[in-house]
């Protein structure tokens, strides 16, 4: 019998290992399976049933085709993922990277006309990550201060600063000292996506929750917000995966 809150597991689908974690959650209803670039292979459990792993086990091969299926996409996604030296995404467009080896000490990435610059001291390609982090930090910094400059006008509302963060889960906040705080990681979503979160941070100086008055003030200024809301809940492993330096 399963017991614990979090178990790790492997099985062979097809001539495949595949790896999942069986999870017990308070919040499901039915036994489900999730995956992502995360957590990988999720077996959701409703907390108060009781299975044994052959009942799991079965119901994950009743489902093997829908896996197989997804874990080679998510495969690919990775894959997309870690071949940011060809490509970084900005502000919905995908830039292509030109790295060059210099005579500089240092690593630095700029923005040619149609692509991504890295320059980098000869031989140090494990600099291109950091410059390339860099680069988005401090086009982070530029263009959320515009947007956050020019939307704060028409909403009629005052920050004190903004700051730019690297957090892992959040994409941005207001402090009670009206700090707003932004991801880095959002320029490497569409510019509408970014435009959205910094006009709900900016909401939250008039309206400190997530009440009714509170979507009607962001919906005033960003009409369409449900459908970013949306993109970033489909595109946040993706986004996180591609702003992965390291
Ligand atoms: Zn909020």
């Amino acid at each position: 019998m399963f017991k614990g809150n979090s178990t790790e597991k492997t099985l062979w689908l097809e001539d495949r290992k595949v790896y999942y974690t069986i999870k017990k959650s308070h919040r499901a209803k039915h036994l489900k399976l999730q995956l992502s670039l995360e957590s990988g292979l999720e077996v959701i459990v409703p907390f108060n049933t009781r299975l044994s792993f052959k009942q799991i086990e079965n119901f994950i091969f009743e489902k093997q085709r829908w896996i197989l299926r997804n874990v080679q996409k998510l495969e690919q996604l990775l894959k997309q993922a870690r071949s940011f030296k060809d490509s970084i995404p900005f502000l919905g467009e995908e830039i292509p990277v030109k790295v060059k080896e210099s005579n500089r000490k240092t690593a630095r990435a700029f923005l040619c006309s149609e692509f991504l610059e890295v320059r980098i001291p000869s031989g140090k390609k494990k600099l291109i990550g950091k410059a390339i982090k860099e680069f988005y930090k401090k086009q982070a910094r530029e263009i959320i201060y515009k947007i956050a400059g020019r939307k704060a006008r028409q909403m009629n509302v005052s920050f004190s600063k903004i700051s730019i963060r690297s957090q892992k889960t959040r994409w941005g906040s207001c402090s009670v000292r009206s700090t707003l705080s932004f991801n880095w990681r959002l320029l490497a979503a569409p510019r509408s996506v970014l435009e959205y979160i910094v006009v709900h941070e900016l909401a939250h100086l008039k309206h400190r929750n997530h009440s009714k008055k509170f979507w009607l003030f962001v919906k005033k200024f960003c009409p369409d917000y449900k459908e970013q809301e949306k993109w970033l809940h489909k595109n946040k492993h993706l986004l996180k995966a591609r702003t992965s330096f390291d």
